[in-house]
């Protein structure tokens, strides 16, 4: 037998900040006072990172080996520098910043950290990353990954991270979730919920610093921590971010009978990972909402370029599909346009054309000699309403029942007081027929749209 060994960890990994023998952590729960964070939900941001921060600060202290402060604790008004230089008084170690995030156009969900760029506070950043994100993913979450994000002059973009980094504390953005996205709605919807992000945030902070809790009956101080350098990390800067180079869109299968279509997107980037994609039917006015991209997966080296996906779609019309997809940073490349178009349009056409030779060829009464013969209804093969198929708003109609190439031909038959006689019942029961086949037309393309809806609800 062949036998594998692991690489054995004789000792917990080393903590790689040295926190010294009094662990002093602050809890910044973001914004407060007339700043209020995002308000793209019925609760301000700033009134539910304060309710995380109590909940993560009452865990916290049934560890053990551990002094936790927070920078506010009522809604006010605290600069960024501020929260900072309080962390720096109180001797912190580190400073966790509390938020829930919206995006611009309101289409991403998921969990995500922003830590320093630079070292060694990339590494402190990451390590405590990882086990935040395993947290955040065990609730559910789709897991965004750990993100950094420079100004051109070099300094950090966000000010919480830079003003603790000039004062020597390693400093991270938790944001929870998205406040505006429907996909995380179940995460925040409720107060006890906005508490159990704050269990968990503590949680991870226990795991992150090897804590033990006698009231909780854990101990975490054999906990591993990612061993990460900066080299290695391969998180460039938000700022660097481009959109993925490609996108494109292929039609792979088509499904006559039943509307089921499959499309291939070839997709890549050099640069992050392609975490979602979406797609439109309207040739890329309006989109259906982002999907995760297959195989997306936080930490990977390198994402699959190519993901699958099917829809239904109605039979009797062509439909424009598009589709763009995003990498980490949000930034977004559409494909080409696919027409899809089905047979089953061309036999509607037809059978309309069929119809129409059938009954409203013989409504072309010469008005004058001009007609010739056989052309008695013009027909680019465009599906028209019955009404239109029965001549009811043509002049020409008036012709009605006569025989069916009686085009062109001289109609000396007709007196003129039977045939109007005639033309008054016919004209009844042509409206008769149009409308139960309108109906009929308006009932089938209703039943479809449900179809196509309910599919793409699924997505
Ligand atoms: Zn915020």
């Amino acid at each position: 037998m062949l036998s594998f060994s692991a690489p054995v960890f004789s000792h917990a990994a080393p903590r790689i900040q040295d926190t010294g023998e009094e662990l002093v952590v602050v809890i910044d729960p973001g914004h407060g006072g007339e700043n209020e964070g995002t308000d793209t939900s019925a609760i301000l941001e700033k009134y539910r990172t304060l309710i995380t921060a109590q909940a993560m600060y009452e865990e916290l202290l049934k560890y053990e080996g551990i002094t936790v402060y927070m920078t506010r604790t009522e809604d006010v008004d605290m600069s960024l520098r501020e929260r900072a230089e309080f962390a720096a008084s109180v001797g912190a170690d580190y400073l966790f910043s509390l938020h829930y995030n919206a995006s611009e156009e309101h289409a991403m969900y998921g969990t995500e950290i922003w830590i320093p760029s630079t070292a060694p506070y990339i590494d402190y950043g990451y390590q405590f990353a990882e086990v935040w994100l395993g947290e955040m993913s065990a609730m559910g979450l789709h897991n965004r990954g750990v993100k950094t994000k420079i100004k051109d002059n070099g300094d950090e973009y966000y000010g919480v991270i830079r003003e603790g980094k000039k004062l020597g504390i390693t400093t991270v953005i938790l944001e929870h979730c998205h406040l505006d996205a429907e996909q995380d709605a179940s995460f925040f919807d409720t107060e006890e919920k906005e508490r159990n992000f704050g269990k968990a945030d503590a949680t991870a902070v226990a795991k992150y610093f090897g804590l033990k809790s006698t009231v909780l009956g854990v101990d975490y101080s054999g906990t591993e921590l990612v061993q990460a350098s900066l080299p290695d990390l391969g998180i460039p800067p938000m700022s660097f971010s481009t959109a993925p180079e490609t996108c494109e869109l292929e039609l792979t299968e088509q499904n006559e009978e039943n509307g089921e279509v499959t499309f291939l997107i070839n997709a890549s980037d050099s640069n992050e990972l392609l975490e979602y994609y979406e797609y439109s039917l309207d040739g890329g006015e309006s989109w259906q909402g982002i999907t995760t991209w297959p195989g997306y997966a936080h930490n990977a080296v390198k994402n699959q370029e190519s993901a699958e996906f099917y829809l239904t779609l109605p039979r009797e019309k062509d439909t424009e599909v598009r589709v763009r997809v995003y990498n980490a940073y949000d930034q977004k490349t559409e494909s080409n346009t696919v027409n899809v178009h089905f047979e089953y349009q061309d036999e509607l056409a037809a059978a309309a054309l069929e119809w129409e030779e059938a009954h409203s060829g013989e409504a072309e009464i010469p008005q004058t000699d001009s007609l010739e013969n056989g052309e008695s209804h013009p027909s680019d093969g465009e599906v028209t309403t019955a009404a239109d198929d029965m001549g009811i708003f043509d002049d020409s109609f008036y012709g009605f029942g006569v025989s069916e190439n009686a085009a062109g031909q001289e109609n000396t038959g007709n007196t003129q007081p039977d045939k109007m006689r005639n033309d008054r019942l016919l004209i009844l029961l042509a409206i008769g027929v149009g409308t139960v086949a309108t109906l009929v037309v308006i009932f089938l393309s209703l039943k479809k749209e449900k179809k196509v809806k309910k599919r793409n609800r699924r997505k």
